[in-house]
């Protein structure tokens, strides 16, 4: 099927870097775009620091109406830890919209470009991280935050599992492992945890059952972390709860080359939001070096997310274009400075525009 000529997408710039990344993510995906005939419309929406200096809050509620009309968005970063104090125990603008729509899978992959150095070159695995519940205080609770404080030196954080949130990511688990080496691994921590993360890995065991043609096995989170560091090749997906992904996620990202190269996709059944797995990159915001390959990553794997939704050919190939051209670009030696190149932030973006316009890229990846 060929796509709509007309398809809306979000823009949320955020905080640090995010304005200095999200334009680029846009940049490219409008060249990509056009070598498949499709005009994106943009729509821009206000979102953290900026969004407080306007609006009083840094979510604010035109930008949530905004995307309650949307299917897919890019998000860029947050830096709710520089907000002024009475913001900062407020949800986080990126919990406030996973919470709204119910984004429950973060789905993280990460595997080595050509020609980068990477401490894990063979890398290539997808995270699948459980997104809407876990430790995670700011999204575990329907009102309220899961951490406490009865007195100054006492503090208590709530995790919530439950068996309907754990099958529901390992279901997308498996689903992407079929699509990829089939083989998934369950990471959890029954021996200690026994109870959350032991219902977290039955629940995954039980959709286990109707992918036969899935191998699974399991691992604990810390045995894990070792292994990912030891023998990268032997994983393809894992899927595990809220807290072990995000840290799992940035080893892995780190271990195929840089935090700053690691895509991510938040979705549910119905709507998906590009955001890279950094975060703000305060130390290097306004300078112009972030790399934008995280959020370029991010971008491709929303537009192929929604082809898949919509059963549009020409958005997977969209997706496919960006993904080939920041390869392209990657093994002509032209990178940021996380590694070790010296592009600035747009020349980058430039030079993956460039291939797609050029088609160095192919949307088939040949
Ligand atoms: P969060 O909790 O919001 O994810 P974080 O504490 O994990 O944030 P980051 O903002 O991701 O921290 O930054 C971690 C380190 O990685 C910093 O040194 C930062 O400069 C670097 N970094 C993150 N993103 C990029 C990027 N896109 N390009 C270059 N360096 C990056």
């Amino acid at each position: 099927m060929s796509s709509d000529s007309r398809l809306a997408i979000g823009v949320l710039d955020g905080d640090g870097i995010g304005p200095e990344i999200v334009p680029i993510a846009v940049d490219v995906a409008v060249a990509a775009g056009a070598r498949e005939d499709i005009e994106f419309d943009w729509v821009t929406l206000p979102l953290g620091r900026d969004a407080i200096a306007e609006y009083g809050t840094p979510t604010p509620q035109s930008a949530l109406e905004g995307l309650d009309e949307l299917d897919v968005w890019i998000l860029g970063p947050h830096d709710s830890a520089g907000y002024p104090e009475e913001f900062r125990g407020m949800l986080t603008p990126g919990a406030v919209i996973r919470k709204r729509f119910g984004l429950y899978a973060n789905i993280r992959p990460c595997r080595a470009y050509r020609g980068v150095a990477a401490t894990a070159p063979d890398i290539d695995v997808v995270i699948a991280r459980e997104n809407s519940e876990g430790l995670y205080a700011d999204r575990n609770m329907a009102v309220g935050s899961g951490e406490f404080m009865p007195t100054p030196d006492v503090a208590l954080a709530v995790g919530v599992v439950t068996r309907e949130a754990s099958r529901r990511i390992a279901r997308e688990a498996f689903r992407l492992a079929r699509q990829r080496s089939r083989h998934v691994t369950i990471v959890h921590k029954a021996n200690v945890l026994r109870l959350t993360t032991g219902l977290f890995r039955d629940a995954c065991r039980e959709v286990a059952v109707g992918f036969p043609d899935v191998d699974v096995d399991e691992q604990h989170v810390d045995a894990m972390a070792a292994l990912l560091v030891r023998r990268p090749a032997d994983f393809d997906v894992l899927v595990t709860e809220n807290l072990f992904g995000d840290i799992l996620s940035d080893l892995a990202g780190e271990l195929a080359g840089s935090l700053g190269m690691a895509g991510s996709v938040n979705c549910s059944s119905t709507k998906a939001m590009a955001q890279a797995s950094h975060g703000a990159a305060p130390d290097i915001a306004g300078r112009g070096i972030a790399d934008p390959v995280g959020i370029l990553a991010s971008t491709a794997m929303m537009l192929r997310w929604w082809g898949d939704q919509r059963s549009d050919d020409a958005l997977t190939r969209c997706a496919a274009r960006i993904d080939n051209a920041i390869d392209v670009t990657l093994a002509a030696g032209i990178r940021t400075a996380d590694l070790g190149g010296s592009a600035t932030t747009t020349a980058f973006g430039a030079a993956v525009v460039e291939a797609i316009d050029r088609g160095t890229e192919r949307a088939d990846g040949s």
